[in-house]
């Protein structure tokens, strides 16, 4: 098969996505998917099944056709692979997909409050409201539901999948993972401060689409990470990549 310009880089950082995703206490053990557009169009490149977060290198990241059929690469295709397939088929913009069972966003989207921009988080979110998807709490198994998933994403950055966890997505890997790591720290904040009787004061919507505008660099606190990591992989506390 011929070799196509980008692809070590897009396994790379699908893989250091993966391993973010792990530091930030997103993994549910081994499920959970990260995948980043194929830039020869065949389909996306994505996370083996079977293996947790923290455990993702480069040869772990699979190629998956628009059908979910394996091209490339060792390992096995998350059942759930239309959840990425579908939301990069109904988006040409998105060309980075996130999926996981964030506990914070799960424990959320169960108390039926509307998520409020009381930190800087939320503000990526609010307003309006975020999405969220209620057809089904069971898994995205089929095409029809990946393309209501799709719908009720949008041309928004992210939804709730409520009963189950939550999908965001980005232009590229990068920012669809901090957005995934942004959207739990924004629920955990509302959790807080819903425990604590309910938020009494947040941004208007005007502070809000200001702050949404400057407030986050996704790369600059993605490489933080990344240097979280590394450093914790050096002291033997993570395990490194295969
Ligand atoms: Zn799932």
């Amino acid at each position: 098969m011929p070799r196509v310009a980008g692809v070590e880089d897009l396994r790379t950082d699908v893989a250091l996505g993966c391993r973010i995703l792990g530091l930030e206490d997103q993994g549910d053990l081994v499920w959970g998917h990260v995948s980043g557009r194929d830039p020869g169009g065949r389909g996306v490149w994505m996370k083996a099944s079977g293996l947790g977060f923290d455990e993702i290198g480069a040869e772990n990241v699979i190629l998956v056709s628009w059908d979910g059929d394996v091209l490339e690469g060792d390992g096995g295709r998350h059942s759930e692979y239309a959840i990425h397939t579908e939301l990069m088929r109904a988006r040409p913009d998105v060309a980075g997909v996130v999926h996981t069972h964030a506990p914070w966003a799960v424990a959320f989207a169960s108390v039926e409050a509307p998520l409020r921009p009381v930190s800087h988080d939320g503000t990526l979110f609010v307003p309006p409201d975020i999405a969220r998807f209620t057809k089904t709490g069971d898994l995205i198994l089929t095409r029809e539901l990946g393309e209501a998933l799709a719908a009720t994403v949008g041309e928004r950055n992210a939804a709730l999948m409520v009963h189950h966890g939550i999908v965001t997505c980005g232009a590229d890997v990068v920012t669809a993972v901090m957005t995934a790591v942004f959207l739990e720290r924004a629920c955990r904040t509302n959790m807080r401060a819903l425990a604590a009787g309910g938020p009494k004061t947040w941004s208007s919507d005007e502070e809000a689409l200001a702050k949404r505008e400057h407030v986050y660099s996704p790369r600059m606190a993605w490489d933080y990470l990344a240097r979280r990591l590394a450093a914790s992989t050096r002291e033997g506390s993570v395990h490194p990549p295969a």
